[in-house]
């Protein structure tokens, strides 16, 4: 029974990849890298029969799982080699640090809700992801310890960017963080060229509040 679940999901997943390359995504290490994880396992089982829709979904807490495309749109913009150590403040449902630890060497994820941080934990084992280090608390400190970071990617939308976070970009480094009010923000990548910091608007997109010193008051 199992394997035909399993196929069924694949197939499944395969059609999510031809969305998203019709929705103009090209990097073929992105593409693979969601063909490889099995977002099935990521989002509660209430909704595993829409695993692979291209919409966003509930993942508990008052979190959301954001939408494939969204990922795929906004991890395109780091440019991964596979070298980068990579820090992502809002582990929520862990999908989006799974596809990030096959793009990259070392993935550090941050997230404030031990709930979603223990569940986290259990799913990246059960999908084998190993390159990953979590840790609870507030992401808008950053993670001074791996500080510099070659890439850093923020899953919740913020009013400005958090000062700790510049300052553990690595020269060079590119930093994907949504900017604007609680219900609308711009993502925004900003890349380090020593101590200035040169911005571009990508796509407007709704996110999650980011809730910390650095961001919204809880
Ligand atoms: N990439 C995740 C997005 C989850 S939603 C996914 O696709 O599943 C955003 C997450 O950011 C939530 O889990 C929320 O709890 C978390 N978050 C918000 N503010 C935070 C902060 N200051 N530090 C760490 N995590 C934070």
């Amino acid at each position: 029974m199992a394997s035909s679940v399993e196929s069924e999901f694949r197939g499944a997943r395969r059609r999510l990849i031809e969305t998203l390359q019709d929705k103009g995504i090209k990097d073929l290490a992105i593409l693979r890298a969601i063909d490889i994880v099995p977002r099935h396992l990521f989002v509660p089982p209430t909704v595993r029969h829409r695993a692979y829709e291209d919409s966003a979904l509930p993942i508990g807490s008052g979190q959301t799982i954001s939408q494939p495309f969204v990922h795929a749109r906004a991890i395109e913009q780091l440019a991964l080699t596979g070298q980068e150590r990579v820090l992502e403040i809002g582990t929520g449902s862990a999908y989006q640090t799974a596809l990030l630890a096959q793009l990259a060497a070392q993935v550090f994820s941050v997230e404030r809700f031990a709930a979603l941080l223990d569940r986290a934990r259990l799913v990246l084992v059960e999908a084998q992801v190993r390159n990953v280090s979590l840790s609870l608390g507030d992401g808008t400190l950053g993670w001074r310890e791996y500080a510099p970071y070659d890439a850093m990617i923020v899953s919740a939308g913020a009013p400005h960017v958090p000062p700790a976070l510049e300052s553990q970009l690595a020269e060079g480094g590119r930093l994907l963080i949504p900017l604007g009010d609680r219900d609308e923000q711009m993502l925004t990548l900003i890349t380090r060229r020593g101590e200035s910091f040169e911005r571009r608007d990508i796509v407007p997109v709704r996110f999650v509040p980011l809730v910390g010193a650095g961001g919204w008051p809880s």
